[in-house]
């Protein structure tokens, strides 16, 4: 049964891996004896990742990418054919949401949201098919958001990428079954990170957290066992399903 969650001779790219749930992301599968490729524009944040985690003794690449652009999806897939690392795991982690009323929100707004939430999953996902080893297994683990199932106010770009994405995870999973790779998507609810704290404990988030039947915000390690069953054996038949992690929150009518 140990070998049932094992994840050590896997790599696995994680993409927004500079904060938040992509960090913890990274830092649970390195903690779990995988490779681990960390991606985001933010350099600096990425460095210190690397560092933190090779010090725990983990192997790590860090690799500055933008999921948005094609290029710089090709450039990562092509710099781990050069450093001859093949990775088995894909984390579509990053993610924006700019919250303003639709009337306000520029084409400019739309794109940046659509391009990085869903676009970038679509780019991350194609390539890292196209380099998979033939014959290997493979898993793609889509980060959504139970706002991919349910509308919110001034967050309709977000809300429709996740939608999208959750989406994409179906049909890209019944595409790759084939070639031996599995899709699924997490559809966490609200997770307190850095960015949010502020928001979550103030008396707006008072009031969300009374429509959450546990009472309570998720913390990052929430979804350290998801991420852990849906890249290891454990789920080796579970494929274009969507896991919520939401303390209850979208269990109710
Ligand atoms: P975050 O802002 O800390 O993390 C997002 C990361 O994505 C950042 O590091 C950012 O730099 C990176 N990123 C943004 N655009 C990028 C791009 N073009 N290329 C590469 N990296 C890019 O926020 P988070 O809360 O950790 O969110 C992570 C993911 O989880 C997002 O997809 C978000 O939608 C999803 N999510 C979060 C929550 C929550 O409550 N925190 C809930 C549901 C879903």
């Amino acid at each position: 049964m140990s070998k049932l969650f094992d994840v050590s001779a896997s790599c696995a790219i994680v993409t927004g891996a500079a904060s938040g749930l992509g960090w913890r992301f990274a830092e649970v599968l390195a903690l779990a004896g995988a490779r681990v490729i960390v991606g985001a524009r933010r350099l600096h944040r990425l460095q210190e990742l690397g560092l933190r985690l090779e010090r725990s003794g983990a192997k790590v690449e860090v690799i500055q990418l933008d999921v948005t652009s094609n290029s710089s999806v090709t450039a990562c897939f092509a710099y781990c054919k050069k450093m001859n690392i093949y990775a088995d795991i894909l984390i579509n982690n990053a993610g924006i949401a700019i919250a303003k009323p639709t009337i306000e929100q520029s084409e400019a707004d739309w794109d940046s949201v659509i391009d990085t939430n869903l676009k970038g999953a679509w780019l991350m996902s194609r390539e890292f098919v196209r380099q998979k080893r033939d014959g290997a297994s493979a898993s793609i683990v889509n980060i959504s958001s139970i706002l991919g199932a349910k509308g919110a106010k001034q967050l309709a770009s977000y809300c429709a990428s996740k939608a999208g994405l959750t989406n994409l995870t179906r049909s890209l999973a019944i595409e790759f079954a084939p070639l031996n790779v599995r899709v699924n998507a997490v559809a966490p609810g609200y997770i307190e990170t850095d960015m949010n704290r502020g928001f979550l404990r103030s008396s707006a988030g008072d009031n969300i957290k009374k429509a959450i039947p546990m009472r309570e915000f998720g913390q990052a390690e929430d979804l350290d066992g998801a991420i852990l069953y849906l890249c290891s054996h454990a789920s080796r038949y579970v494929t274009g399903s969507v896991l919520t992690i939401d303390g209850g929150h979208t269990a109710g009518i």
